[in-house]
């Protein structure tokens, strides 16, 4: 289960009517603009949590997939987990539930997860949107 959660109306995947929980089921990009900012929760019971933040938004050809969110990390700016030296590029979809797996561009060449199990980490709201923007 995840939710998103803006100012005043939380989304959700499994939407409580008594919280007055929205459907996921929407068009992200009808609820952002710039300057947005929002939290993205998953995992609920070890949730984890992020504030993201809409910093732009893109101009030019849409992409055949819809939406592509330009996002980060409000506060703090997410540090790789590995090196705890460098900005995380990556996030393992595999290692993010106990809140390593944030990785910088050359710890994610060397991560045992492998390659396939990287998500960047300006794309990780996707992860959510892609169910419901589909
Ligand atoms: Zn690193
Ligand atoms: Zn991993």
């Amino acid at each position: 289960m995840s939710m998103f959660e803006f100012a005043d109306e939380t989304y959700s995947s499994a939407p409580d009517p008594d919280y007055g929980d929205k459907s996921m089921r929407i068009k992200l990009g009808r609820l952002l603009h710039k300057g947005l900012t929002f939290r993205h929760e998953y995992d609920m019971g070890s949730t984890t949590e992020l504030t993201l933040k809409v910093v732009g938004e893109r101009s030019g050809a849409k992409r055949a997939s819809g939406i592509e969110l330009l996002a980060r990390n409000d506060a703090p700016v997410l540090t790789c987990t590995a090196c705890k030296n460098a900005e995380a590029a990556y996030v393992c979809s595999d290692c993010q539930y106990d809140e390593s797996g944030w990785l910088c561009e050359s710890c994610a060449e060397e991560h045992e997860c492998g390659e396939e199990m990287l998500l960047p980490v300006v794309n990780s709201p996707r992860v959510g949107v892609c169910d419901y923007s589909g």
